[in-house]
């Protein structure tokens, strides 16, 4: 019967029941494995005896592996599922952790594992949605650099030229493929450099809508980076601007800084400088490992009083935070770093302030020693992650007719990360 179904000449040359012999046994076949759900096949389902987890062996590779508790936690049966919002609908009030599996197997026609629980219950699981979520180390990896995010690529000055990446402004508007190439660069350089917008003041907001939605700060929807009289921020004198990160005095620091060169300053400076904040750490971490140790634990108090303008409401922001933040998986998470936004309160011990000073002595020293310089042009457009990047100016001079004058945006990474899955699955169910 095997030979007669794969020969291509007498395929539809047989019926049953009025339809050809393909469609009756495929029928056929959903009938009996209805009627023998669990029935062995090529791929095997079992429980390991010794680890209580669900095992699915394919013909070929490792097995999938799966904790009773987690299948039966996330059951796609109507009762415990709601599809339409992918949402977990049973164990809101207790987790499932007493339930065990009485029977698995593995439905070769549906590609689907089986499983009946102790109390009855039965769920089936797509052979595909397992794969996808599969605990094996190699597999959570890719999800994890695939979809969650991009892996960093920690750069010193040395580097500057094969990581610097440019893209016209028009396009990253205009093309979702030159949008994604962009904020991937973001996340993965920390920087990039966008050329030919036009003398708009608006150029900076349209970037951030393009990506999603502006951070709104204390500083307004843009902010303006030009010497002002009464300046009420230290960016907004002609001064040099030593290497920061902006709003550390922030919980929700803004993620990336968008900085659009209206008018450069024709006098020699008003160049910017750039260090990777997290490769700094990194190198930190290697020479002097205590030095790092200190970084990542005292908390700094950052903060910021004052007012923007003249009209604006008053205000007070404070955050305490080491220099270097970790995440969960002990990665760079977030560098804090802003000289003229560090409180002369120190809220730590006198020991820990004094080995402090040291530690960050050598975190300042790298940071020079690594930063590059490059001056941006009229219609060029610097966008960088602020959660990583420390970033400041040469000192300017402005004369009559040449004013300096940059347009900032800022935007949240939630925001980027959200925009940058969507233009890279756009078919994303689950
Ligand atoms: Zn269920």
């Amino acid at each position: 019967m095997k030979l007669c179904l794969s020969d291509s000449s007498v395929r539809h040359s047989y019926f049953v029941d009025g339809l050809p012999v393909e469609a009756a046994m495929k029928s056929c076949r959903q009938l009996i494995s209805r009627l023998l759900p669990l029935r062995k096949s090529s791929t095997l389902a079992r429980v390991n005896a010794s680890s209580g987890h669900v095992e699915v062996q394919e013909e070929q590779g490792s097995p999938l592996k799966y904790p009773q508790v987690w299948l039966r936690d996330n059951c796609q049966c109507a009762g415990c599922f709601h599809s339409a919002t992918r949402a977990r609908k049973s164990h809101w009030e207790r987790g499932p952790l007493n339930i065990g599996v009485s029977q698995v197997g593995f439905n070769q026609e549906e590609q689907q594992l089986e499983v009946i629980w102790q109390d009855k219950h039965r769920s089936t699981f797509d052979i595909a949605w397992l794969r996808e979520r599969d605990f094996g180390e190699a597999a959570r990896k890719r999800y994890l650099q695939e979809v969650y995010k991009p892996p960093a690529q920690l750069w010193g000055k040395s580097d500057f030229e094969a990581v610097r990446r440019e893209f016209q402004y028009q396009d990253v508007l205009q093309q979702k493929a030159v949008l994604k190439d962009w904020l991937e660069a973001l996340a993965v350089q920390g920087f990039a450099i966008l050329k030919g917008a036009p003398n708009d003041i608006n150029v900076a907001k349209h970037l951030a809508k393009r990506i999603g939605y502006i951070k709104r700060t204390t500083y307004g929807d843009v902010f303006e980076v030009k010497s002002k009289p009464n300046a009420g921020n230290y960016a907004y004198l002609m001064t040099p601007l030593p290497l920061h990160t902006d709003m550390p005095y922030y919980e929700y620091k803004a993620g990336i800084n968008i900085l659009h060169t209206l008018v450069q300053s024709e006098s020699k400076g008003g160049a910017n400088t750039l260090t990777d904040g997290f490769y700094v750490a990194s190198q930190l971490q290697k020479q002097h490992p205590q030095d790092f140790e200190v970084l990542r634990s005292v908390p700094v108090n950052w903060f910021d009083i004052g007012h923007d303008g003249d009209d604006s409401k008053p205000f007070h922001s404070l955050w305490r935070a080491p220099v270097i933040c970790l995440d969960a998986d002990g990665g760079f998470a977030r560098v804090n770093q802003n000289t003229t936004k560090r409180d002369s309160r120190f809220s730590v011990s006198l020991e820990q302030a004094v080995s402090w000073y040291n530690a960050y002595d050598k975190f300042l020293a790298i940071a020079q020693s690594e930063a590059v310089e490059f001056k941006t042009q009229a219609g060029d457009v610097f966008v960088f992650n602020n959660l990583r990047m420390l970033h400041g100016r040469t000192a300017y001079e402005d004369a009559p007719g040449n004013k300096r004058h940059l347009v900032g945006a800022y935007v949240d990474w939630d925001i980027i990360y959200s925009k940058l899955r969507t233009l890279k699955f756009p078919n994303a169910k689950d």
